[in-house]
């Protein structure tokens, strides 16, 4: 498949540039687990031939595409590793962790009922989940004292009021703007939806229509190699935002991504090709957006105090970096912060090992690669990471911040929200 404006030219020249840019050959050493072998390894072993080891080497990539970017031949590994996986029924199946992950992930009410269970999901899966298990990990992170748990999800909160629910069936035909929450800015961390709901009334006027019926963007269920899950998630999303033609913002960068990627989900249905095109035509990115809506504005942001010159890191997602090279516009709209002083990391942006259900597939795997990030991150002097990617900002939260006392990660919306006039 193309992506990227880059031609796929059909076989692999062996030339090793890949090599070069993947997390996961950084943190192994292991050629098995480059780009360069698993398209050689693709290219010798047939369909019957399949093995327990053979899955588990294609388990282990992040799909952050860097390969793919650097490719000189546009080869597309993570598409090559994401049609392995839908082709291993038993790699999808591999443990009941995924088997659960993809639940809470396909049901979003079990995701909000486990976040609301708090400290109790610990006892409730502990009895139950084996010892080794990544979800485990993930839940425990849940009831960290560091973890703050919603009453109630965000779109759940709507409904339950009936003026806000007025309200939103109001914007939903007035106004000129549709918002896709996203799992965690609707189950776990409300405030992200909150405040880009201020952001959005403070720079337009208006606040975000929020269809009710939307779900979970299926980039785990595809990365799992689940297409008939992602189809059937997707076709939830197309649907309910067809009520209106209003552009749909979003603020998770991984949700964007896969929600402008539908249509090549639909690639034999013509019909729901056409209405993923006009649905992904109508998507906005959370910096982009807002870039262009801040930088118009005189005077509605001012330094606070607990703002005032605060040193700030911008963490580059990888389907922003790679997949959609949108790198300079968080920049930009962090540059027009008042009193804030963005910094980079001495040797670049680097992965910060989450990759959707990678790191729970791989917890140890994750963490080697999250630590040649927070070596780097160790340099520096910044006391706040903004990042606007779902996956990102939980590993952050979960393991790079609190690994260093006195640092958080937040959505660049909970931030410029506190800096608003
Ligand atoms: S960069 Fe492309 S052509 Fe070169 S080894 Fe990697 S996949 Fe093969
Ligand atoms: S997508 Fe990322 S992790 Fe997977 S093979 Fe390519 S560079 Fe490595």
């Amino acid at each position: 498949m193309n992506k990227g404006g880059k031609n796929d030219e059909g076989f692999c020249v062996k030339c090793g540039t890949c090599n070069t840019v993947c997390p996961v050959f950084m943190a192994t050493g292991n050629e098995i687990y480059t780009p360069r072998g698993r398209q050689h390894l693709k290219s010798r072993i047939a369909k019957g031939e399949i093995s327990k080891h053979y899955a588990e080497i294609f388990s282990k990539c992040l799909l952050c595409g860097a390969c793919h970017e650097a490719c000189p031949r546009g080869l597309d590994t993570p598409e090559l590793v994401i049609s392995v996986r839908a082709e291993l029924p038993k790699l999808s199946g591999l443990s009941f962790l995924k088997y659960v992950t993809r639940k809470a992930l396909i049901h979003p009410s079990l995701l909000s009922g486990l976040s609301r269970a708090g400290a109790a999901a610990d006892a409730l899966f502990g009895e139950w989940l084996p010892q080794d298990s990544g979800l485990r990990l993930r839940l425990q992170g849940l009831s960290k004292k560091n973890f703050k748990l919603p009453a109630s999800g965000y779109i759940e909160k709507l409904k339950a009021d009936e003026t806000t629910a007025a309200e939103q069936q109001e914007s939903m035909l007035k106004g000129d703007i549709n918002f896709y929450v996203g799992c965690l800015a609707d189950h776990l961390q409300p405030e992200i939806a909150e405040a880009t709901q201020l952001l959005l009334s403070k720079t337009t006027g208006t606040k975000a229509g929020v269809p009710f019926t939307q779900t979970c963007c299926g980039m785990a269920a595809l990365a799992a190699g689940r297409k008939d899950e992602a189809r059937e998630l997707a076709q939830i999303n197309i649907m309910a935002f067809e009520e209106n033609d209003f552009p749909i913002l979003t603020s998770c960068s991984s949700c964007y991504y896969q929600l402008r990627s539908y249509k090549e989900l639909f690639a034999e249905e013509p019909e729901w090709q056409q209405r993923a095109l006009r649905f992904s035509e109508r998507l906005q990115e959370f910096s982009t957006y807002f870039l262009d809506k801040l930088s118009a504005e005189n005077g509605l942001l001012v330094p606070d105090e607990s703002a005032f010159r605060k040193k700030v890191l911008y963490h580059d997602p990888c389907h922003l970096r790679y997949k959609l090279h949108i790198t300079e516009e968080p920049r930009e709209l962090i540059r027009l912060l008042p009193g804030i002083e963005l910094q980079e990391l001495p040797d670049g942006p680097k992965c910060c090992g989450q990759g959707g259900l990678f790191q729970m597939a791989h917890p140890d795997l994750a963490r080697e690669i999250q630590a040649r990030l927070a070596a780097d991150f160790g340099t520096l002097t910044v006391k706040t990471v903004l990042t606007a990617c779902s996956g990102c900002l939980l590993q952050w939260q979960q393991g790079l911040t609190g690994e260093n006392k006195g640092c958080r990660a937040e959505h660049p919306a909970v931030f410029i929200a506190r800096l608003l006039r």
